[in-house]
């Protein structure tokens, strides 16, 4: 069964650029896929069309339950229970601590006390940060930021998981921690969608790769390689 179904999809910005040309696929629940391409190629377009950061121009999207051209504002919460999102420089709420972070994402959608207490310990157990539950994120190293990033974006136990450049600011040794995370992640269930520059962990821990230019899909591979000099 496909979670994430796009059909022509396209987009353009106000300013008239077109970011996504005729833009169609499907992903099966429980994949794991890389997004690769140039920059500027459309991938945080694309990203961005998933979680209804954007809306869709033309063509159709479905995510999870969700066809992203009905979608009204109101249910966009209901959009990113199924969707968890982690982003490059990681938006944690800076004056909120560890514990705060994630539980906020759990109170937006009405989630008792009780149970976002302990969802967020198991989460923070599951990305071994336990012990800087009353930390602040300027007290955390960049690798520690992310995994709290990551736990906050599964507290709602979401479908699929979005990455926009996970590790673009980490060292090698950080990167591939937050790559066994999202690989353990993967393998509970949860369909993960990963755009990168890094051509080692493309080509080393192998799934499904996706490449975006100028705004098209030019392959999609299963067990693919990155593919770019960069
Ligand atoms: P990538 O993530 O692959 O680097 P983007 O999706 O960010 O690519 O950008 C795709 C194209 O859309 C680029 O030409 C970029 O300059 C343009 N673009 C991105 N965001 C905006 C925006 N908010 N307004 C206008 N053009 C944009
Ligand atoms: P227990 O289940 O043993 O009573 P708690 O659920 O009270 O433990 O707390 C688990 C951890 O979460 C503890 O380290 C606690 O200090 C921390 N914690 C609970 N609520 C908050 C909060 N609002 N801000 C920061 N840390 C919290």
């Amino acid at each position: 069964m496909s979670i994430i179904k796009l059909s022509n999809v396209s987009k353009k910005y106000s300013n008239g650029t077109t970011a996504l040309r005729n833009i169609s696929l499907e992903i099966e629940a429980g994949e794991f896929t890389y997004i690769v391409g140039p920059s500027g190629a459309g991938k945080s377009t694309f990203i961005k069309l998933l979680y209804r950061e954007l809306k869709i121009d033309r063509g159709s999207g479905q995510v999870a339950e969700y066809d992203l051209s009905k979608l009204k504002r109101r249910d966009v919460p209901m959009l990113r229970r199924s969707v968890g999102v982690v982003f490059q420089d990681y938006k944690l709420l800076p004056k909120k601590t560890v514990y705060e972070n994630i539980a906020y994402a759990m109170e937006v959608i009405g989630k008792r006390p009780r149970e976002i207490k302990k969802r967020v310990n198991e989460v923070l157990d599951l990305v071994g940060l336990k012990h800087k539950i009353r930390s602040f994120p300027n007290e955390l190293s960049g690798g520690e930021q992310q995994r709290v990033a990551i736990a906050r974006s599964i507290a709602n136990a979401p479908k699929v998981l979005i990455a926009d450049e996970p590790t673009g600011n980490l060292d090698p040794e950080n990167s591939w921690e937050i790559m066994n995370l999202l690989e353990k992640i993967n393998l509970q269930g949860t369909t993960i969608l990963m755009a990168t520059h890094n051509s080692q962990i493309v080509n080393t821990l192998k799934h499904r790769v996706i490449a975006i230019e100028n705004g098209r899909i030019v392959r999609d591979q299963e067990e693919g390689v990155y593919g770019y000099d960069d």
